[in-house]
């Protein structure tokens, strides 16, 4: 039987933050000074050493309090673990140069952290600079409408330099009264579960990944599974190259010796016994966010084309180019006049799976042999419709294997909570199969009872049709925030989806 882990045990956790902002306005130079003001040097000597997240200590006014940091500054990275559905920040900086103000790049990092959906604080940086104008800045922003306190609004905003860590401490203040404002919680009572947030081929230790622990607890001798990636928690270090034994919420720690090099981004869980890891591996094998990198590219056949005469070939380019569209299509390396010459193969050759299309013409003799030699098909038509159907049909083979539309997981719509535009928060239960944030679904409802012929009413069949789809953002199981929901858990789903979604709905979700 499988228990609801809703509310179990829940404490308090470290928030995680993220600095952002335009480039030079001062992101890595914030955190260097954080870090190095707020860590004690570690045993093994690694302060200067970079790692992907580290963890602070902030005396403020509301005594001590851990903070963790995401060591990489800028919003690529951030974006791609958003991409993939994880919720890897709590809190966002935004720093602005008080010399320079919002830039576009503050712009699509502010676009960045409304998607996430976290607070945010705003560092007005450089203030040591003779140029500093803190009131412009607050216009600049106020026109990008980020209304800060005292600007009509109530984002919080501290007056920094990361040069000479005036006003850092005021700005920590700040993070941790957003953090006491959102209650992060999480149970440690949990095997654990977190974010790939950075992985690498180490020349010496093998594969090697860092991992943000969002739920649980991490214990040497237990085993990881980041993906298809698995790796036995042989050792374990802290941001600082310190050993450790154990390992719990908002902690990042550094693992070697997976079987790959795991994604960025992805998500992990840990599990007891080996055997378990690897089963959950497998079922990664065709992750929904590996299914939707591959779903989103372009389906491109590479085509030469030969024709009887010039005017056939133009209609039949003209055809192809009908059927070709960004995101599927046919790319031409070549087309003539003519037989299916060897030469024509040779400018198939060194491509991707290329196709020779012949219209009304004959296949030379040592183009077949070369063709088959390496396993180019060529395929000729005298009818254009028949031409054209095969066509299409190449472009559905070509589509990866693991279609858009298999469900990977069934949710039944238990509440309503709130919509906000295509925004909204539904409590459901998961029936079947493992839910994943970041994934598409498709609502379905109950429609018209169809009576069977003859049949009592009562017998008659509910059939669902599909009403709208939408991408899952985020789960939420309690206050805390999930990456996963086994089936037989009940929890929050924030989905964006433009219909109302209504007690009784059911959630297909997809896999990609
Ligand atoms: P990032 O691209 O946002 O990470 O910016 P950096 O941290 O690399 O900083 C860009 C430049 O601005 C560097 O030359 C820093 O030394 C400088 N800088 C950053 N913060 C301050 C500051 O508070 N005061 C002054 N005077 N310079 C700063």
């Amino acid at each position: 039987m499988s228990t609801s882990t809703t509310q179990q045990n829940e404490v308090k956790r470290p928030p995680v933050v993220v600095v952002m902002g335009h480039v030079d306005h001062g992101k890595s130079t914030l955190l260097d000074y954080i870090r190095s003001a707020n860590t004690v040097a570690g045993e093994a000597g690694g302060i200067t050493q970079h790692t992907a997240a580290y963890e602070v200590e902030h005396t403020g006014e509301a005594g001590t309090s851990k903070i963790t940091f995401i060591d990489t500054p800028g919003h690529a990275a951030f974006q791609s673990m958003r991409a993939r559905g994880a919720r890897v920040a709590d809190i966002a900086i935004l720093v602005v140069a008080a010399d320079d103000g919002v830039k576009a790049q503050t712009k699509e990092a502010l676009k960045a952290i409304e998607e996430a959906g976290i607070p945010y604080v705003v560092a007005i940086n450089k203030m040591d600079k003779p140029g500093a104008d803190p009131t412009k800045a607050r216009q600049s922003l106020a026109e990008a409408s980020v209304f800060v306190e005292g600007w009509g609004g109530d984002i919080s905003v501290a007056e920094i330099s990361a040069k000479t860590g005036q006003g850092v401490d005021e700005l920590l203040d700040l993070v941790i009264l957003t953090a006491e404002l959102e209650e992060f919680t999480g149970t440690m009572d949990a095997d654990a579960e977190g974010v790939v947030i950075e992985a690498h081929m180490d020349q010496k230790r093998g594969a090697t990944a860092t991992l943000l622990i969002k739920r649980g607890t991490l214990s040497k001798g237990m085993c990881v599974s980041a993906g298809k990636a698995v790796a036995p928690l042989r050792s374990m270090e802290d941001f600082q190259g310190k050993q450790l034994d154990e390992a719990t919420l908002s902690q990042p720690i550094t693992l070697i010796g997976f079987s790959e090099v795991p994604e960025v981004g992805e998500t992990f869980k840990a599990f007891a016994k080996k055997k378990d890891a690897q089963k959950y591996a497998e079922t990664c094998k065709s992750s929904p966010a590996d299914a939707e990198n591959e779903l989103s590219q372009p389906i491109i056949v590479p085509l030469v084309v030969k024709a009887d005469v010039g005017g056939t070939l133009e209609a039949v380019l003209g055809e192809i180019e009908r059927l070709t569209t960004q995101e599927k299509g046919f790319k031409i390396l070549g087309s003539s006049a003519g037989i299916v010459s060897e030469s024509d193969v040779k400018l198939a050759l060194g491509t991707e799976s290329p196709v020779i299309l012949g219209f009304n013409v004959k296949i030379d003799k040592h183009a077949t042999d070369l063709a088959q030699k390496n396993d180019i098909p060529i395929q000729t038509f005298d009818i254009i419709y028949k031409m054209t159907e095969w066509l299409e049909e190449e472009l559905v083979r070509r589509e990866p294997e693991m279609t858009k539309d298999s469900v990977v997981s069934t949710l039944s719509v238990l509440k309503h909570f709130s919509k906000s535009g295509s925004k909204q928060l539904v409590g459901c239960s998961v029936e079947k199969g493992t839910l994943r944030a970041g994934s598409r679904a498709k609502l379905l409802r109950k429609g018209e009872a169809k009576s069977a012929e003859g049949g009592s009413p009562d017998a008659s069949e509910e059939t669902s049709r599909e009403v709208a789809s939408g991408k899952i953002l985020s789960l939420k199981r309690g206050k805390e925030s999930v990456e996963t929901v086994e089936p037989g858990n009940d929890c929050g789903v924030v989905i964006d989806l433009s219909e109302e979604i209504l007690p009784g709905d059911t959630l297909e979700v997809l896999a990609g």
